[in-house]
């Protein structure tokens, strides 16, 4: 067994398996460090898979709340939470036992441990087994992602205050969740205990859930959510949470300041955003230089200060998002392999993963007016779309923001169920420099929701045809 490798990966992460997967492609000898007993990183065992296997099961547990208009009776639903934690169970041995399918098939060595950077071109791994084993290799990845954001003062113990790790986990449908954020994981999770009988309460710093996101898509979503009886704290701040009885008392006040609140709770959700996580990786002593938010510095080919040594995902700047650290890791090998990629960081979409789904790519109206930069608004509402009216399931809309002059596509924003899946018509649509005129002409299958993507573009010209 060699110790000297083309290329080292700390992290098999969705960045980290798939640089590795990529450089094995082009011909290099690749080893990746990985500390959890499972591949996939926080993605695969305790983000995005776990978390949509529980919202897609609880989401057709609550629809079944609908079946009876449709002429289908079943009764009332009855729970069975440890059978859908063992549905979540199989959909992260899924995943990640098919990532060590794709590392044997592709002859990249896990190598199971602690990796800690020595200088250029050296990684000592304090191996799980025991012992420790020292690597080289010309190049190195750090793709060692993130860990969630704790606030001061408040002990998450992962059974009454969890983080999303803990809510994931749950052993009982907690009667009442106060969610400390209202952010994507915060709303997410929220949905999941809500359709599963818990009585949700968000409190968010802001003035708005969904920071960043277009304006008008937030206060849609947040009456949206209303409607699903979620009760949302906006402008509001945690300041403490203590024990009480067997229960939780929760002290909220206004993030202006204000007379304080307090709230009861079963489970608190501590959920105010991630960060960089470089502990053990000995970036110090190597000399790798980070910012003032911890995360690891590169340039523009994500090449950190010290040569040969590299970074992506979440451990660098950008959104933390699974196919933001994907095409990183890819793009990288193929950059270490002296190939010439490209990636557009203008054109990663982002969805909220609730019902409606919420899905984003490029400027919001916001970021447009702030810029300066004048534009067409087109918006189509999903009432006046046949295949939505026909599910009953009008909620939401498509907006698409073109530039005024040359009608180049800049933003897309829908709100509305399956927005994650159309959202890639923009996102295809944005990387080839389109206009709406471009999507407008477009031939869409009908009845579809997606035909509110055309009418939309066709309104951002003043001519849809249903509306
Ligand atoms: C609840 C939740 C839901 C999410 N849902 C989505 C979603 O729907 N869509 C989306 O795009 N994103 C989602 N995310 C975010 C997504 O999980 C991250 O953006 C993504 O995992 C980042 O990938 P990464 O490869 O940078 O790092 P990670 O996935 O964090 O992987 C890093 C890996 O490095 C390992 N590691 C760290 N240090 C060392 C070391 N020194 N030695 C060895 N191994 C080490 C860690 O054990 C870990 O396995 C979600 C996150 C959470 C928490």
């Amino acid at each position: 067994m060699s110790d000297t490798f083309d290329l080292i990966v700390i992290g098999a992460g969705p960045g980290g398996y798939e640089c590795a997967i990529r450089a094995s492609q082009l011909g290099m000898s690749v080893a990746c460090v990985e500390k959890r007993d499972a591949l996939g990183g926080t993605c695969l065992n305790v983000g995005c898979i776990p978390s949509k296997a529980l919202l897609h099961a609880s989401e057709l547990f609550a629809e079944t709340d609908h079946f009876e208009k449709m002429g289908i009776k079943v009764g009332k639903p009855k729970l069975d939470l440890g059978a859908m934690q063992n549905f979540k169970q199989q959909a992260i041995d899924g995943n990640t036992q098919g990532i060590e399918f794709l590392f044997k098939k592709n002859k990249i060595e896990w190598v199971k441990g602690t990796g800690t950077l020595k200088g250029a071109g050296e990684v000592e791994v304090a191996l799980t087994e025991g012992g420790t084993r020292t690597l080289k290799a010309s190049d190195i990845v750090l793709a060692t992602g993130s860990d969630v954001a704790h606030l001061p003062g408040i002990d998450v113990d992962e059974k009454q205050i969890v983080s999303s790790t803990g809510a994931l986990e749950l052993e009982k449908v907690p009667g009442k969740l106060v969610v400390v954020g209202g952010g994507v994981i915060g709303l997410e999770l929220g949905s999941v205990w809500n359709r599963l009988g818990s009585e949700v309460t968000v409190v968010e710093f802001l003035p708005a859930i969904l920071p960043g996101m277009d304006g008008e898509v937030a206060k849609t979503f947040q009456r949206i959510l209303k409607k699903q009886k979620f009760a949302l704290k906006l402008g509001s701040k945690v300041t403490g949470v203590e024990k009480s009885g067997k229960g939780l008392k929760v002290s909220i006040e206004p993030a202006k300041g204000g007379d304080a609140e307090v709230l009861d709770a079963d489970v608190v959700l501590v959920c105010i955003g991630r960060v960089a996580y470089t502990e053990g990786l000995g970036l110090d002593k190597a000399g790798v230089e980070v910012d003032e938010r911890g995360r690891i510095k590169v340039d523009a080919h994500l090449k950190t200060n010290v040569d040969g040594v590299h970074a992506i995902g979440d451990a660098i700047i950008g959104p933390m998002l699974a196919h933001k650290a994907m095409e990183e890791g890819v793009v990288l090998a193929e950059r270490l392999a002296g190939q010439s990629p490209h990636m557009n960081y203008d054109v990663i979409p982002g969805v909220v993963y609730t019902q409606p789904e919420v899905a984003s790519v490029g400027k919001t109206e916001e970021e447009l007016k702030e810029a300066g930069i004048e534009y067409r608004a087109g918006k189509f509402p999903f009432t006046a779309n046949g295949r939505a009216k026909a599910n009953q399931q009008t909620d939401g809309f498509v907006k698409i923001l073109a530039d005024k002059k040359t009608d180049k596509v800049l933003g897309v924003h829908i709100i509305g169920t399956q927005a994650g899946e159309m959202i890639h018509e923009a996102v295809t649509v944005m990387e080839f420099g389109g206009a709406a005129e471009d999507i407008a002409r477009t031939c869409h299958a009908h009845p579809t929701l997606s035909e509110a993507v055309k009418e939309a573009a066709l309104a951002v010209d003043g001519r849809p045809l249903h509306m």
